[in-house]
């Protein structure tokens, strides 16, 4: 219920054994009228911001929240459903080196780096983005092996699938449209060599070297679910989160 519904509340009856049309104007002077329930009207001040990794991607913020700058970053959604059964047999198999790796929530795949928006510039960026994405057809993403990374800190080790061979012709093409819009904002444009994954496991600090050593046992794992719990999924639209902004693009 929107606000303006609870305020249109106030002032008549609305008792459904009422008659459509006779409306019983209250008595102001006599009845006290109900606190209104509004705490599911958005609320939220452009100015503050409370940290919350859930909105940019699940990953903590590797830079300061400065007063009116807004983490940005635009990606795919992967709807984990049947992922849970990959997901678990690769964290049982990463706790023999490191037994602390914990799930990725709100699975993705980055299409940008995080990048800071100003408040004013969020939504001509959007449009920008819209804009770009215009003619960018749907395609059918899968991934086929498994990928140790590290954030650029080197304070978080990521366990990912990799995007399968057809899947990066598309997703190449889409980051490079959307690095032209983040250069026009000034914005630094994602690796020049991309590697496109989408993280399920993470732990702190830099874990690449003892995790790479089990990832032939961990694509074997991926091999085995593929076509099982790991299917290729359409993709026909992109995110882009700024802030507690969300933006959907939908593709061709
Ligand atoms: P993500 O799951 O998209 O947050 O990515 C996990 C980490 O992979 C990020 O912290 C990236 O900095 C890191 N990463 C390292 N090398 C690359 C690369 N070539 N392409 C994409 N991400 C990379």
């Amino acid at each position: 219920m929107s606000g303006l519904a609870y305020i249109c509340g106030y002032g008549y009856g609305s008792n459904s054994d009422e008659s459509d049309c006779e409306y019983v104007p209250i008595d102001r002077k006599r009845q006290k009228l109900p606190t209104p329930d509004l705490s599911k009207v958005s609320i939220v001040p452009q100015d503050e911001h409370v940290d919350d990794p859930e909105l940019h991607g699940g990953r903590s913020r590797s830079f300061p929240h400065v007063r009116g700058n807004w983490a940005t970053f635009i990606y795919i959604k992967y709807l984990e459903g049947e992922l849970q059964n990959l997901v678990d047999k690769l964290q049982t198999a990463t706790s023999f080196i490191d037994n602390s790796c914990q799930k990725c929530k709100d699975i993705h795949v980055s299409l940008s780096r995080t990048v800071v928006l100003t408040y004013h510039l969020i939504t001509p960026f959007s449009i920008s983005i819209q804009t770009a994405l215009k003619n960018v057809e749907s395609f059918e993403l899968g991934f086929d092996s498994v990928k140790v990374y590290c954030n650029e800190e080197k304070t978080r080790t990521f366990i990912a699938l990799k995007a399968d061979c057809a899947s990066n012709q598309y997703l190449q093409k889409i980051t490079k449209i959307v690095d032209e819009v983040l250069l026009e904002y000034k914005l630094e444009p994602f690796y020049e060599d991309p590697s496109f994954h989408m993280s399920i496991l993470w732990v702190n600090g830099n874990k690449q070297k003892e995790l790479t050593t089990i990832i032939q046992d961990l694509n074997h794992i991926v091999a085995e679910e593929i076509g099982r719990s790991l299917k290729s999924v359409l993709v026909n639209k992109l995110h882009c989160k700024s802030g507690n902004k969300h933006f959907q693009y939908f593709l061709e």
